[in-house]
Protein backbone atom coordinates (compact mmCIF):
# COMPACT_ATOMS: atom_id res chain seq x y z
CA UNK A 1 0.00 0.00 0.00
CA UNK A 2 1.03 3.81 -0.57
CA UNK A 3 1.09 4.78 3.10
CA UNK A 4 1.20 9.00 4.18
CA UNK A 5 2.73 8.77 7.61
CA UNK A 6 1.83 11.94 9.62
CA UNK A 7 4.20 12.39 12.43
CA UNK A 8 6.52 9.49 11.02
CA UNK A 9 9.99 10.34 12.30
CA UNK A 10 8.81 10.61 15.95
CA UNK A 11 9.27 7.84 18.32
CA UNK A 12 6.16 5.53 17.43
CA UNK A 13 5.63 6.88 14.21
CA UNK A 14 9.24 5.87 13.15
CA UNK A 15 9.29 2.55 14.62
CA UNK A 16 5.56 2.47 12.15
CA UNK A 17 7.66 3.18 9.49
CA UNK A 18 10.55 0.55 10.06
CA UNK A 19 8.00 -1.89 10.02
CA UNK A 20 6.17 -0.94 7.25
CA UNK A 21 8.53 -0.42 5.02
CA UNK A 22 10.02 -4.37 6.11
CA UNK A 23 6.35 -5.12 4.72
CA UNK A 24 7.30 -3.28 1.93
CA UNK A 25 4.72 -0.84 2.02
CA UNK A 26 5.87 2.58 -0.38
CA UNK A 27 5.75 4.99 2.62
CA UNK A 28 5.97 8.62 2.18
CA UNK A 29 6.44 10.59 6.19
CA UNK A 30 5.25 14.10 7.13
CA UNK A 31 7.11 15.82 9.93
CA UNK A 32 7.27 19.22 11.24
CA UNK A 33 10.77 17.54 13.12
CA UNK A 34 9.72 19.80 16.32
CA UNK A 35 10.09 16.61 18.18
CA UNK A 36 10.63 14.06 16.13
CA UNK A 37 14.17 12.92 14.07
CA UNK A 38 15.32 12.79 10.41
CA UNK A 39 17.90 10.27 11.22
CA UNK A 40 15.05 7.94 12.32
CA UNK A 41 13.79 7.24 9.14
CA UNK A 42 15.17 4.60 6.89
CA UNK A 43 16.18 5.77 3.33
CA UNK A 44 13.60 4.04 1.45
CA UNK A 45 10.57 6.52 3.12
CA UNK A 46 10.32 9.77 1.31
CA UNK A 47 10.34 12.95 3.15
CA UNK A 48 8.05 15.71 3.92
CA UNK A 49 9.61 18.45 6.36
CA UNK A 50 6.37 21.02 7.33
CA UNK A 51 3.66 21.03 9.65
CA UNK A 52 0.16 19.68 9.09
CA UNK A 53 -1.35 22.76 9.99
CA UNK A 54 -0.11 24.15 6.75
CA UNK A 55 -2.71 23.67 4.33
CA UNK A 56 -0.65 24.60 1.27
CA UNK A 57 2.14 22.56 2.16
CA UNK A 58 -0.51 19.62 3.19
CA UNK A 59 -1.78 19.90 -0.26
CA UNK A 60 1.02 19.60 -2.14
CA UNK A 61 2.05 15.92 -0.31
CA UNK A 62 -1.55 14.88 -1.51
CA UNK A 63 -1.48 16.04 -5.00
CA UNK A 64 1.98 15.06 -5.41
CA UNK A 65 1.52 11.46 -4.40
CA UNK A 66 -0.99 8.93 -4.76
CA UNK A 67 -2.08 7.50 -1.15
CA UNK A 68 -4.19 4.20 -0.19
CA UNK A 69 -4.32 5.54 3.89
CA UNK A 70 -3.26 7.71 6.31
CA UNK A 71 -1.69 6.46 9.58
CA UNK A 72 -2.08 9.86 12.10
CA UNK A 73 1.43 10.05 14.58
CA UNK A 74 1.35 14.04 14.12
CA UNK A 75 0.27 15.77 17.69
CA UNK A 76 1.78 17.35 20.84
CA UNK A 77 1.70 13.88 23.50
CA UNK A 78 2.67 15.48 27.02
CA UNK A 79 -0.37 15.40 29.71
CA UNK A 80 1.92 17.89 32.06
CA UNK A 81 2.66 20.17 29.65
CA UNK A 82 -1.26 20.38 28.09
CA UNK A 83 -2.33 21.54 31.79
CA UNK A 84 0.10 24.40 31.92
CA UNK A 85 -0.69 25.36 27.92
CA UNK A 86 -4.02 23.68 26.38
CA UNK A 87 -4.62 26.25 23.61
CA UNK A 88 -1.05 24.62 21.85
CA UNK A 89 -2.78 21.25 22.30
CA UNK A 90 -5.95 22.25 20.71
CA UNK A 91 -4.19 24.19 18.16
CA UNK A 92 -1.84 21.48 17.05
CA UNK A 93 -3.94 18.63 17.46
CA UNK A 94 -7.33 19.72 16.89
CA UNK A 95 -6.04 22.07 13.89
CA UNK A 96 -3.88 19.57 12.18
CA UNK A 97 -6.36 17.11 12.50
CA UNK A 98 -9.07 19.41 10.83
CA UNK A 99 -6.64 20.18 7.22
CA UNK A 100 -5.93 16.52 7.44
CA UNK A 101 -9.34 15.20 7.37
CA UNK A 102 -9.99 18.53 4.64
CA UNK A 103 -7.19 17.14 2.16
CA UNK A 104 -8.37 12.97 2.58
CA UNK A 105 -11.93 14.51 1.63
CA UNK A 106 -10.39 16.75 -1.26
CA UNK A 107 -8.20 13.54 -2.24
CA UNK A 108 -10.39 11.02 -1.84
CA UNK A 109 -8.43 8.99 0.45
CA UNK A 110 -10.62 6.92 2.50
CA UNK A 111 -8.48 5.16 5.32
CA UNK A 112 -7.26 6.39 7.97
CA UNK A 113 -5.34 4.84 11.47
CA UNK A 114 -5.51 7.28 14.54
CA UNK A 115 -2.97 7.56 17.46
CA UNK A 116 -5.52 8.49 20.48
CA UNK A 117 -4.85 7.64 24.04
CA UNK A 118 -6.02 6.00 27.43
CA UNK A 119 -6.18 9.83 28.05
CA UNK A 120 -9.73 9.56 26.70
CA UNK A 121 -11.17 7.96 29.45
CA UNK A 122 -9.97 9.94 32.14
CA UNK A 123 -10.11 8.45 36.08
CA UNK A 124 -12.28 5.36 36.87
CA UNK A 125 -12.76 3.16 39.05
CA UNK A 126 -12.84 -0.08 37.61
CA UNK A 127 -10.04 -1.55 36.27
CA UNK A 128 -9.47 -3.11 33.40
CA UNK A 129 -11.10 -0.52 31.09
CA UNK A 130 -13.54 -1.69 27.87
CA UNK A 131 -14.32 0.60 24.69
CA UNK A 132 -17.53 1.27 25.96
CA UNK A 133 -16.27 3.11 29.20
CA UNK A 134 -17.60 6.71 29.70
CA UNK A 135 -14.68 9.21 28.28
CA UNK A 136 -14.32 11.96 30.39
CA UNK A 137 -10.48 13.17 29.92
CA UNK A 138 -8.81 15.11 33.37
CA UNK A 139 -6.38 16.71 30.93
CA UNK A 140 -6.56 18.88 27.67
CA UNK A 141 -4.35 16.42 25.99
CA UNK A 142 -6.77 13.63 26.68
CA UNK A 143 -9.44 15.95 25.43
CA UNK A 144 -8.00 17.08 21.95
CA UNK A 145 -7.52 13.09 21.15
CA UNK A 146 -11.16 12.82 22.25
CA UNK A 147 -12.63 15.67 20.55
CA UNK A 148 -10.04 14.47 17.35
CA UNK A 149 -11.94 10.76 17.44
CA UNK A 150 -14.80 12.98 17.31
CA UNK A 151 -13.93 14.14 14.26
CA UNK A 152 -13.17 11.24 12.56
CA UNK A 153 -16.68 10.10 13.14
CA UNK A 154 -18.58 12.63 11.59
CA UNK A 155 -16.20 12.62 8.51
CA UNK A 156 -17.58 8.99 7.99
CA UNK A 157 -20.63 9.99 7.94
CA UNK A 158 -20.08 12.43 5.70
CA UNK A 159 -17.32 12.24 3.39
CA UNK A 160 -17.09 8.31 4.46
CA UNK A 161 -13.70 8.14 5.64
CA UNK A 162 -13.22 5.03 7.55
CA UNK A 163 -10.74 4.91 10.46
CA UNK A 164 -9.73 2.36 13.67
CA UNK A 165 -8.97 5.09 16.21
CA UNK A 166 -6.15 3.38 18.76
CA UNK A 167 -6.51 4.10 22.55
CA UNK A 168 -2.69 3.40 23.16
CA UNK A 169 -1.90 3.05 27.03
CA UNK A 170 1.63 3.86 27.91
CA UNK A 171 4.05 2.96 25.26
CA UNK A 172 7.48 2.26 25.56
CA UNK A 173 10.53 0.44 24.56
CA UNK A 174 12.69 0.57 21.54
CA UNK A 175 13.44 -1.58 18.40
CA UNK A 176 14.74 -5.21 19.15
CA UNK A 177 17.79 -4.08 16.77
CA UNK A 178 18.37 -0.74 19.28
CA UNK A 179 18.62 1.11 15.90
CA UNK A 180 15.98 3.22 16.78
CA UNK A 181 14.17 3.92 20.36
CA UNK A 182 12.98 7.00 22.40
CA UNK A 183 14.67 10.48 22.28
CA UNK A 184 12.06 13.20 23.59
CA UNK A 185 13.96 16.59 24.58
CA UNK A 186 13.17 17.32 27.12
CA UNK A 187 12.12 13.87 28.32
CA UNK A 188 9.07 13.55 30.32
CA UNK A 189 8.42 9.67 30.59
CA UNK A 190 8.60 7.61 33.10
CA UNK A 191 10.88 4.40 31.64
CA UNK A 192 13.15 6.85 29.98
CA UNK A 193 13.36 9.29 33.00
CA UNK A 194 14.23 6.06 35.36
CA UNK A 195 17.14 4.44 32.66
CA UNK A 196 18.90 8.11 32.88
CA UNK A 197 20.18 7.18 36.28
CA UNK A 198 22.20 4.10 35.75
CA UNK A 199 23.00 6.50 32.17
CA UNK A 200 24.37 8.92 34.63
CA UNK A 201 22.52 11.83 32.89
CA UNK A 202 20.66 12.15 36.72
CA UNK A 203 21.40 11.26 40.32
CA UNK A 204 17.77 9.97 41.33
CA UNK A 205 14.58 9.67 40.00
CA UNK A 206 11.68 11.51 41.40
CA UNK A 207 8.36 9.77 41.69
CA UNK A 208 5.44 12.16 41.31
CA UNK A 209 3.34 11.45 44.29
CA UNK A 210 2.50 8.14 46.70
CA UNK A 211 -1.16 9.18 47.83
CA UNK A 212 -3.07 7.60 45.07
CA UNK A 213 -5.47 5.59 45.82
CA UNK A 214 -3.59 2.38 44.66
CA UNK A 215 -1.82 -0.15 46.35
CA UNK A 216 1.57 1.36 47.12
CA UNK A 217 0.54 4.90 46.83
CA UNK A 218 2.09 5.69 43.23
CA UNK A 219 -0.08 5.71 39.64
CA UNK A 220 -0.25 2.67 38.10
CA UNK A 221 0.05 2.45 34.66
CA UNK A 222 -0.34 -0.77 31.48
CA UNK A 223 2.86 -0.29 29.44
CA UNK A 224 2.60 -1.66 26.10
CA UNK A 225 5.95 -2.37 23.66
CA UNK A 226 6.46 -0.16 20.93
CA UNK A 227 6.74 -2.86 18.08
CA UNK A 228 3.73 -4.72 19.38
CA UNK A 229 1.84 -1.27 19.30
CA UNK A 230 3.02 -0.76 15.49
CA UNK A 231 2.23 -4.34 14.99
CA UNK A 232 -1.57 -3.46 15.86
CA UNK A 233 -1.18 -0.46 13.19
CA UNK A 234 -0.44 -2.56 10.42
CA UNK A 235 -3.73 -5.25 11.40
CA UNK A 236 -5.63 -2.11 11.84
CA UNK A 237 -5.00 -1.01 8.07
CA UNK A 238 -5.88 -4.63 7.08
CA UNK A 239 -8.87 -4.46 8.79
CA UNK A 240 -10.12 -1.32 6.95
CA UNK A 241 -8.27 -2.83 3.48
CA UNK A 242 -11.13 -5.75 4.01
CA UNK A 243 -13.90 -2.88 4.03
CA UNK A 244 -14.51 -2.78 7.57
CA UNK A 245 -16.35 -0.28 9.40
CA UNK A 246 -14.80 2.10 11.81
CA UNK A 247 -14.04 1.31 15.10
CA UNK A 248 -11.95 2.56 18.07
CA UNK A 249 -9.86 -0.20 20.53
CA UNK A 250 -7.44 -0.27 23.26
CA UNK A 251 -3.95 -1.13 22.95
CA UNK A 252 -2.79 -2.25 26.57
CA UNK A 253 -1.66 -5.25 27.68
CA UNK A 254 -4.54 -5.87 30.97
CA UNK A 255 -1.39 -5.64 33.11
CA UNK A 256 -0.68 -2.80 35.46
CA UNK A 257 2.46 -1.39 37.08
CA UNK A 258 2.77 1.11 39.67
CA UNK A 259 5.49 3.27 39.57
CA UNK A 260 7.26 2.13 42.31
CA UNK A 261 7.59 -1.29 40.63
CA UNK A 262 8.54 0.50 37.26
CA UNK A 263 12.02 1.42 39.51
CA UNK A 264 12.41 -1.62 40.77
CA UNK A 265 11.95 -3.74 37.12
CA UNK A 266 14.49 -1.05 36.28
CA UNK A 267 16.91 -1.74 39.26
CA UNK A 268 16.61 -5.43 38.08
CA UNK A 269 17.26 -4.86 34.17
CA UNK A 270 20.09 -3.08 35.13
CA UNK A 271 21.55 -3.78 37.97
CA UNK A 272 22.04 -0.35 39.55
CA UNK A 273 20.86 0.98 42.92
CA UNK A 274 18.67 3.21 41.06
CA UNK A 275 18.18 5.99 43.92
CA UNK A 276 14.78 7.39 44.03
CA UNK A 277 12.79 10.33 46.09
CA UNK A 278 8.79 10.93 46.70
CA UNK A 279 7.89 14.70 44.98
CA UNK A 280 4.59 16.19 44.57
CA UNK A 281 2.03 14.84 42.27
CA UNK A 282 2.31 16.26 38.46
CA UNK A 283 -0.95 18.37 37.60
CA UNK A 284 -3.65 16.12 35.47
CA UNK A 285 -2.46 12.22 36.32
CA UNK A 286 -5.64 9.48 36.68
CA UNK A 287 -4.64 7.08 39.63
CA UNK A 288 -4.81 4.15 37.55
CA UNK A 289 -4.84 3.39 33.82
CA UNK A 290 -5.10 -0.57 32.42
CA UNK A 291 -7.00 -1.55 29.63
CA UNK A 292 -8.17 -4.66 28.10
CA UNK A 293 -7.15 -5.85 24.62
CA UNK A 294 -9.69 -8.23 24.04
CA UNK A 295 -11.84 -6.29 21.40
CA UNK A 296 -8.40 -5.53 19.31
CA UNK A 297 -7.48 -9.75 19.64
CA UNK A 298 -11.03 -10.66 18.81
CA UNK A 299 -11.48 -8.35 16.22
CA UNK A 300 -8.36 -7.49 14.86
CA UNK A 301 -6.28 -10.43 15.97
CA UNK A 302 -4.19 -8.68 17.97
CA UNK A 303 -2.47 -9.52 21.27
CA UNK A 304 0.80 -8.04 23.07
CA UNK A 305 3.93 -10.55 23.36
CA UNK A 306 5.99 -8.59 25.32
CA UNK A 307 5.95 -8.23 29.08
CA UNK A 308 7.69 -5.14 31.10
CA UNK A 309 10.76 -6.56 31.35
CA UNK A 310 11.44 -6.97 27.73
CA UNK A 311 9.95 -3.23 27.20
CA UNK A 312 12.58 -2.07 29.62
CA UNK A 313 15.24 -4.13 28.74
CA UNK A 314 14.96 -3.01 24.96
CA UNK A 315 15.03 0.80 26.19
CA UNK A 316 18.27 -0.12 28.12
CA UNK A 317 19.95 -1.59 25.06
CA UNK A 318 19.06 1.38 22.75
CA UNK A 319 19.94 4.07 25.89
CA UNK A 320 23.08 2.28 26.07
CA UNK A 321 23.96 2.30 22.50
CA UNK A 322 22.64 5.80 21.98
CA UNK A 323 23.56 7.62 25.22
CA UNK A 324 22.41 10.95 23.37
CA UNK A 325 19.86 9.88 21.04
CA UNK A 326 20.15 10.65 17.75
CA UNK A 327 22.72 13.47 18.42
CA UNK A 328 25.72 11.34 17.84
N1 LIG B 1 6.34 9.95 36.51
C1 LIG B 1 7.12 10.12 37.65
N2 LIG B 1 8.34 10.73 37.52
C2 LIG B 1 8.81 11.17 36.32
C3 LIG B 1 8.02 10.98 35.17
C4 LIG B 1 6.79 10.36 35.31
O1 LIG B 1 6.73 9.74 38.76
O2 LIG B 1 9.91 11.74 36.29
C5 LIG B 1 5.04 9.29 36.67
C6 LIG B 1 3.85 10.11 36.18
O3 LIG B 1 3.45 11.05 37.18
C7 LIG B 1 2.82 9.00 35.94
C8 LIG B 1 3.69 7.84 35.43
O4 LIG B 1 5.03 8.14 35.85
O5 LIG B 1 2.24 8.63 37.15
C9 LIG B 1 3.68 7.70 33.92
O6 LIG B 1 3.96 8.96 33.37
P1 LIG B 1 4.38 9.15 31.85
O7 LIG B 1 4.66 10.61 31.66
O8 LIG B 1 5.47 8.20 31.52
O9 LIG B 1 3.10 8.71 31.02
P2 LIG B 1 1.55 9.19 31.07
O10 LIG B 1 0.85 8.16 31.90
O11 LIG B 1 1.50 10.57 31.64
O12 LIG B 1 1.14 9.13 29.65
Amino acid sequence: MNLLVLGGAGYIGSHFVKLSIELEHSVIVVDNLLTGHKESLPKQAKFYEGDIRDRDFLNKVFKDNTIDACIHFAASSLVGESMKDPIKYFDNNVNGTIVLLEMMAKYDVKKIVFSSSAATYGSHEKMPITEDYETNPTNPYGETKLFMEKMMKWADKAYDIKYVSLRYFNVAGASSDSSIGEDHFPETHLIPIVLQVPLEKREYITIFGNDYLTFDGTCIRDYIHVEDLVDAHIKALKYLEEGNSSEIFNLGTETGFSNLQIVETSRKVTGHKLPMKIGSRRLGDPDKLVATYKKAEKILGWKPTKNIEDIISSAWSFHKKHPNGYKE
